[in-house]
């Protein structure tokens, strides 16, 4: 058996056009912007691995829709992020859909603890779910709760493991957590949009198949240096958009970030492009 990915739709968000690429002003310009962008995926990833199904991040929950889910007094949920999900959106139907278990799922790997990515963990309760220490560290107590994250929506008794980021540097990356034995699913922190932000490698013959998460939203950020309008850590972006184009100059990458409305199509083109040349 080899290795298939799945994207997994769990609904879509707009934000405001600032938030998407920064400009003079950062998160606090995000605040006063009256222009929303268009409708964005809230992707999901599920690794069909020989070792076990792995699902990259957890996607959103409808609840996010409901009044009163997000904290009122936060200013950016107040006027600055608009949800479109439905139940049936959810990653654990959407698990289903693909044929899946979702008591199967072995291991979670989040890239950060952000409502979008970490909003479907309830359905997850029998998986190991993994997220960087330092993501883990950032998220608690007011601290956290006035960068964004929401700890009290995360399911009872939440207790992740930690990535250990004690394995060899892979090009760019000077530290790395192998997650399967087979050494083909690699994380490597990507700081910026978060200080304990990860990204996921996955490799597939010669092509690595690269998990950015929120590290850019869109792949032309990327190729820009552009960090999104709400980091608070700019510069610490910027050398992680620099280090992820370093790397796809040695290693054939396919960028996925998790709401680049690309992402889907360049997925379904790389799995073609290797059944064509076997084929030829
Ligand atoms: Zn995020």
């Amino acid at each position: 058996m080899s290795v298939r990915i799945y994207p997994i739709s769990t609904g879509q968000v707009r934000v405001k056009n600032s938030q998407l690429l920064r400009a003079f002003g950062g998160p606090w310009r995000v605040m006063g912007d009256p222009h929303w962008s268009d409708w964005l995926p809230i992707h999901a990833w599920l690794i069909d691995h020989p070792e076990g199904p792995i699902l990259i991040d957890s996607g959103e929950t409808c609840r996010a829709c409901a009044a009163g889910y997000f904290p009122r007094w936060h200013p950016y949920y107040r006027r600055s992020a608009d949800f479109a999900i439905t139940a049936d959106d959810e990653v654990g139907p959407a698990l289903r859909r693909l044929g899946l278990r979702v008591a199967d799922v072995r291991k979670v790997l989040l890239t950060h603890l952000h409502t979008d990515h970490a909003g479907g963990l309830h359905h997850l309760r029998a998986s190991a779910v993994y997220v960087s220490a330092e993501e883990w560290r950032i998220a608690q107590g007011v601290g956290g709760a006035l960068r964004g994250y929401l700890a009290h929506r995360w399911p009872p008794g939440f207790a992740p493991r930690f990535y250990d980021f004690s394995g060899p540097p892979l090009g760019p990356f000077p530290r790395t957590c192998a997650i399967t034995q087979a050494g083909d699913v690699i994380v490597v922190p990507t700081p910026g949009h978060t200080p304990g932000h990860v990204s996921v490698i996955v490799r597939v013959g010669n092509l690595s198949y690269f998990f950015a998460g929120d590290a850019s939203y869109t792949q032309d950020a990327l190729l820009a240096g552009r960090p999104d309008g709400v980091t608070f850590y700019p510069r610490s972006a910027v050398r992680t958009l620099a280090r992820i184009v370093a790397y796809a100059r040695v290693e054939p990458m396919v960028y996925l970030p998790a709401h680049d409305p690309q992402s889907a199509p360049r997925l379904q083109a790389a799995h073609v492009l290797p059944r064509d040349a076997e084929s030829a």
